[in-house]
């Protein structure tokens, strides 16, 4: 009819029309969140609007609707927003009106083809990934505070048409004529699951709607964003069971709020049992990132990799909602929330050390990734290493380095550790006959990374770390604590017979002080790598 007009896309808008729905994606479920985040974005915006003018005041039953019709394969998402004039749908779905979604699209054109997916997967570019499920999408909308009503159509091809059109009270619908391939978006099951998964703590509520009847899909509640003293028990534990695979109680729970020059509310978990998964295969940080409650991304890496066993949320005010990865990570407010997250986790772990027996819980869940700490984070090695936990020649249960110092013998300089891959077969290692013998302690460390993080450190408290396997040790100050063995008649000799019978096999054999009842023991270099060490790279190979 005559009051159809016809519109081209913005050229920017074509480009990134085809390339979204080009790029070979695996993620474009998530279109659902963002056409979810923009009606309830148009509902808060309603809200607000409604403090000036009585007029357009949002109903108290608002809600936003998803309604699959399987008969029509059509997918309708409404709100009872702010609603759209025609003037702002030629403008808000007809060209690229934001300078965020310009730049996410040069980043889109840029990136590399492979690497489009995972950039459409994390970000979404808005209104427009409801291309990559439909190819046609009707938007009907009215301005709060107007009578009139437009229809925006696009089969996302470069153009699109704006035609008057009825809607009884102001807000937006949203239909999707979907894709052959894209009938799951039609089962009601699979909608709710997709809004507990990416918006199930957006405020406005959202109904599903299944044979006829709206069905409550998300909780409603940014729990993170409570007062502390808002928030029970229970729902800490019920919120932490739904962010992950999580059935035990956390063994803390941090919850606090960041404000000034960095915005933010945070809700962390320390588990209270080693996850089934283990934390070797995934290194990265899960914690969700969310700005304005919601869900961005869980891969924005909000802590180190030695805090990967942490769990929740951290949502802030000081992000745009639509970023792309790489802007991300270089956008100096993520970095300084990263350090401000990060130090609080530390100093909670800090505080918590103290009681020796629920630490002891933690650290036995989580102790190795923490270490790793140590080799990867110059920065906080110092802070960390008060934090770890060791079995020792000396004592029953764990200690720690502070109380190794404070029971080190008088003229004891050095801090002796042993590595070894079985924490048995340490206690009775000979390597230590000599150590028990004159009541040095030794620290015995059997996990994976123990080869690695004590060079690192170097030191603590100024006292050295140093491997006993390694040769140089001079124990001959320390006074022996039993009877004073003989030397044997003939040590001499015998040394130098071994000598030429291993020939070039050892670089040398020496009579030894760390030796109590072993006839020998094998013995590194002063320099160079320590007897685990070597073990690790013999079996890489080396
Ligand atoms: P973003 O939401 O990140 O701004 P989109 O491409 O998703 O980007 O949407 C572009 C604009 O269209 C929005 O900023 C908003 O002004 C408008 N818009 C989209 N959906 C709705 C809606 N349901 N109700 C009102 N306005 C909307």
């Amino acid at each position: 009819s005559e009051t159809i007009e016809r519109h081209e896309f913005g050229a920017e808008v074509g480009r990134l029309l085809d390339l979204v729905v080009h790029a070979l994606y695996s993620d474009r479920e998530i279109f659902l969140r963002e056409l979810v985040a923009n009606a309830a974005d148009a509902m808060d915006r309603r809200r607000f609007e409604a403090l000036t003018s009585a007029a357009s005041a949002l109903p108290a039953d608002a809600k936003v609707r998803i309604a699959p019709d399987k008969e029509a394969r059509t997918l309708t998402v409404s709100d009872a927003g702010i609603g759209m004039t025609k003037e702002d749908l030629a403008t808000n779905l007809g060209t690229i009106a934001r300078s965020g979604t310009r730049a996410f699209s040069q980043t889109l054109e840029s990136a590399k083809a492979e690497d489009r997916p995972s950039l459409i997967g994390q970000f979404g570019v808005g209104f427009y990934s409801a291309f990559m499920v439909a190819d046609r999408v009707t938007v009907t909308s009215r301005r709060a505070g107007s009578d009139e009503a437009w229809t925006w159509a696009s089969e996302g091809q470069g153009n699109y048409t704006l035609e008057p059109a009825t809607r009884a009270e102001p807000g937006t619908d949203i239909v999707l004529h979907l894709k052959g391939d894209a009938d799951e978006y039609l089962e009601p099951y699979r909608l709710d699951h997709l809004v507990r998964k990416w918006a199930d703590f957006i405020t406005v509520p959202i109904a599903v709607v299944r044979d006829g009847k709206d069905e409550s899909a998300n909780q409603g509640t940014a729990l993170w964003r409570k007062a502390k003293s808002e928030v029970t028990e229970e729902q800490y534990e019920a919120f932490y069971h739904s962010i992950g695979m999580n059935f035990d109680k956390p063994w803390a729970t941090l919850h606090w709020r960041a404000e000034g020059q960095l915005e933010f509310a945070a809700l962390l978990f320390i588990p209270g049992s080693k996850p089934f998964q283990a934390l070797e295969n995934e290194r990265q940080s899960k914690v969700r990132l969310h700005v304005r409650r919601m869900f961005i991304t869980d891969e924005a890496e909000l802590l180190p990799p030695w805090l990967r066993f942490v769990q929740g949320v951290v949502d802030t005010e000081d992000l745009p909602l639509n970023v792309s990865r790489e802007m991300l990570q270089s956008t100096p407010a993520l970095a300084r929330i990263r350090r401000a997250v990060t130090g609080r986790v530390v100093s909670e772990l800090a505080t918590r050390a103290k009681d020796a027996e629920g630490y002891q819980a933690f650290w036995e869940n989580f102790g190795p990734v923490l270490k790793e700490g140590i080799y990867e984070d110059f920065e906080r090695r110092g802070e960390i290493a008060p934090l770890l936990r060791f079995r020792s020649s000396a004592v029953e249960g764990w200690t720690s380095l502070p109380d190794y110092v404070s029971r080190m013998k008088d003229g004891q300089e050095a801090i002796y550790y042993l590595v070894a891959d079985d924490a048995e077969a340490l206690k009775s290692s000979p390597q230590l006959e000599g150590f028990k013998a004159r009541g040095l302690e030794v620290l015995l460390l059997s996990d994976h990374v123990d080869a690695f993080w004590p060079d690192q450190l170097g030191s603590f408290e100024e006292k050295p770390l140093r491997s006993i396997t390694k040769g140089g040790l001079d124990l001959s100050k320390f006074a022996l604590e039993g009877e004073q063995p003989e030397a044997p008649e003939g040590i001499d000799a015998f040394v130098a017979a071994v000598k030429t019978a291993l020939g070039s096999e050892v670089s040398d054999v020496r009579t030894t002080d760390r030796l109590v009842d072993s006839a020998v023991v094998l013995s590194a270099g002063t320099g160079g790598p320590d007897l685990q060490m070597q073990r690790l790279m013999r079996r890489a190979g080396r």
